[in-house]
């Protein structure tokens, strides 16, 4: 008899829909048809590796901002898996210009010459239609595990983290922690 336990089915379900999110990222509609999405899924020690990241840029925070990321890091610590979505804020098609002033630069061309500058937790400027790219794909992905019943919560700090890491090719990152437990370990944190 084959026997699968509810730790084991749990874990698993929360790999695939992690599958499920990135390609759902991918998928989701890019401004001016140019995705530089990336995605990556983060599982087992490289969890810490993120975690110990969220707690390092605490003690770079205001005391306003340290707890919130001191909590999140232990909401990843406890978390199965980690969906990791970025994009570049490079303009799209700089060869076509859409020099719309919505990123405080005249031109797109303004932009370009300012980049690329390192933030506390990110790098900028970014044009504005790379963040509504990210947005979007974010809104899509946890759409996938919301539907799939499998907790989670888009989190700025784990993003920060991330992004400072380097793992993806992007300017600006945010992240994902999934989980499969009694009570939503995301909200009602106290
Ligand atoms: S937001 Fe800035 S970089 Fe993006 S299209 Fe508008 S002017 Fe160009």
């Amino acid at each position: 008899m084959a026997r699968t336990s509810s730790s084991d089915a749990e874990r698993a379900a929360i790999r695939t829909v992690a599958t499920l999110m990135a390609a759902s990222a991918r998928t989701a509609p890019k401004t001016r048809g140019v995705d530089t999405t990336q995605t990556m899924i983060v599982e087992g020690e490289d969890i810490e590796l993120l975690a110990a990241a969220m707690d390092e840029a605490a003690n770079t925070k205001p005391e306003y901002l340290a707890p919130a990321f001191r909590r999140d890091a232990q909401n990843v610590r406890g978390s199965e898996c980690v969906v990791l979505i970025g994009v570049s804020g490079v303009p799209k098609k700089p060869e076509q210009p859409l020099d719309c002033g919505a990123c405080g630069f005249k031109t797109c061309k303004g932009l370009l010459n300012a980049r690329l500058q390192e933030g506390k937790d990110f790098f900028g400027p970014l044009c504005v239609f790379a963040s509504l790219d990210l947005g979007v794909a974010l809104g899509s992905a946890v759409k996938i595990a919301g539907d799939l019943n499998i907790d989670n919560r888009i989190m700025y700090t784990l993003g920060a983290a991330a992004t400072k890491l380097r793992w993806l090719e992007a300017d600006i990152v945010h992240g994902i922690p999934l989980s499969t437990t009694g009570k939503n370990p995301y909200f009602d944190r106290g």
